[in-house]
Formats: C-alpha cells, sequence, structure tokens
C-alpha cells in the first residue's frame, strides 16, 4: 500500500496526524529532525527516519527508499521570534527554509509517485501546516507570518497546476494549539491568558483537534477541496480583537 510522508512527525501536530492517518487505515512513513521520531513510528507500528527536510539530497535519498507514495503532510516547522530589527540572512533562511521552501521542494521530488497514485486509482493529496500568522499580523515573527502566509500561495499555485493530474493541496491554519513549539509561550500566564481570551471556544486546541482537520483532507471525504485552506483556532480570527 502506497503511504503518506509525514513531516514533523516526532512532535505535536505532525505526530498527531501521522496518529490519526494511521486510524484512518493509511499507511504512514514519519520524517523529522528529531531523533523521537524513530521511536514514535515503533509506537505507531510504522517507518520511521531522521531527515532534515531542507536537505533536498537527503530527503531524495529517503524518497528513494520508498515503496510509493499517495500523499505528504508537510508539518516540520519552526518559529524564531525576531522583529524587523533583529533577523538576519541566516535566521530569515531557516524558518523560510523549513516551513515553505520544504513543502515546494518536497511535492516536486514526490511529482512522479504522486502522479502514478492518481494514475493507478488512488486519491493522492497534499496538506501543509499553515498558521493563523500567515492570516494575520503578528508584529513579533514577519519571517514566520511570511512563511505562512506563502504556503498559502504555494498551496493555491500547485492546486492549480496539479488538480488536472488528480492530485489536491490544501492548507490547515491553525490557532494556537499545545505543542512544544508553543509551550515558552504557554508557560507565561498573561500570554497563555491572552490566547484563551482571544478564541471565541475560550481555550487552547490541542494536536489532535488539528490532525482531525488534516486527516479529513487527505481522505476521499475531500475529493471536490484542493487549493484552499481550514482554520482551526477556537475563533480566534472570526473576529476583532
Ligand atoms: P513542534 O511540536 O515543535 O513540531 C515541529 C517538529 O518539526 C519538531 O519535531 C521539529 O524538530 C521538526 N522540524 C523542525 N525543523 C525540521 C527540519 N528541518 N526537518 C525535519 N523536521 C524538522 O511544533 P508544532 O506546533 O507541532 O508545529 C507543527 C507545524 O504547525 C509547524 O509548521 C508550525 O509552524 C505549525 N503551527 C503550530 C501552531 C501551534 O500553536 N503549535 C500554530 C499554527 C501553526 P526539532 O524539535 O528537532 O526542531
Amino acid at each position: 500500500m502506497a503511504a503518506v510522508v509525514v513531516t514533523g512527525a516526532a512532535s505535536g501536530i505532525g505526530r498527531a496526524s501521522a496518529q490519526a492517518l494511521v486510524a484512518d487505515g493509511r499507511q504512514v512513513v514519519l520524517w523529522d529532525l528529531a531523533p523521537e521520531v524513530t521511536a514514535v513510528a515503533a509506537e505507531l507500528g510504522m517507518p520511521g527516519a531522521v531527515v532534515d527536510v531542507t536537505d533536498t539530497a537527503a530527503t531524495a535519498a529517503a524518497i528513494q527508499r520508498l515503496d510509493g507514495v499517495d500523499g505528504l503532510v508537510h508539518a516540520a516547522g519552526r518559529v524564531i521570534p525576531e522583529p524587523v530589527g533583529a533577523y538576519t540572512v541566516e535566521s530569515w533562511d531557516a524558518v523560510l527554509d523549513v516551513n515553505l521552501r520544504a513543502q515546494a521542494m518536497l511535492v516536486q521530488q514526490l511529482l512522479p509517485q504522486l502522479e502514478a497514485s492518481a494514475r493507478a486509482g488512488g486519491t493522492p493529496a497534499v496538506v501543509g501546516i499553515s498558521s493563523i500568522e500567515g492570516l494575520t499580523a503578528n508584529p513579533f515573527i514577519p519571517a514566520y507570518c511570511a512563511s505562512k502566509a506563502g504556503l498559502l500561495g504555494l498551496t493555491r499555485s500547485m492546486a492549480a497546476q496539479l488538480g488536472p493530474s488528480g492530485i489536491r493541496i490544501n492548507a490547515v491554519c491553525p490557532g494556537f494549539i499545545r505543542t512544544p513549539m508553543l509551550q515558552i509561550a504557554l508557560d507565561v500566564d498573561e500570554v497563555r491568558e491572552s490566547f484563551v481570551a482571544a478564541a471565541p471556544l475560550g481555550r487552547i486546541g490541542d494536536p489532535e483537534e488539528v490532525a482531525a482537520a488534516v486527516a479529513f483532507l487527505m481522505s476521499p471525504k475531500a475529493s471536490f477541496i484542493t487549493g484552499t485552506y481550514l482554520v482551526v483556532d477556537g475563533g480566534v480570527t472570526s473576529r476583532h480583537a
């Protein structure tokens, strides 16, 4: 059976997405920079590997080891809190490379397998994890905001090109989700409380709640959905502050 490659699968939203896909009966391959990925993969009974998704030679080699691929969930990501006065070429590229460029290159590298899946009657799909920070302004993380807004543009462009080949591409825009990436902010009482207050549902989200949206968009239930995004934010972006 062809597999879905899940990046960032050792932790948070990527890990929960891999779990949700396995629960849906999908074959999953877990990749992450963090070595914990092999233990997470073993728990799920699926293959896992340490892969830096910004290293195109490494991803090409990892793809060569796969039998067939019918999907990609790109959840690997990073944030460096640096306003306009602080970022450098290196830190800007570090954020854009993993959050945005990696998805562009991975879809390119996986294209022959995704096209083969469609020709064989499969329903290949890609979901990228964008963010509400790709839809709204956050003054502290311009590179992150640019990467997440860019991912939405990439999603639309790729969906337009690849739709005729039967490949769907969508994004999910999570709000404030309890994962290691957000923990440093959640540990500050006022920040956590401001996140809770911003959400009409009045709480921080769980990675499983994002994973449910990912699994839906990856499934044949979303067969007529492409080139768009699903916001999973407890309502944060639905109202003015
Ligand atoms: P997380 O728990 O930190 O998971 C991200 C994973 O990506 C980590 O295991 C990280 O490994 C891995 N990673 C980083 N760079 C990588 C690379 N070059 N190659 C392979 N793996 C790499 O964070 P998360 O919150 O689940 O984030 C998942 C995605 O959701 C990210 O794109 C994030 O921007 C997005 N998101 C999160 C939230 C939120 O509130 N948590 C909201 C909106 C969007 P290391 O730990 O070794 O770096």
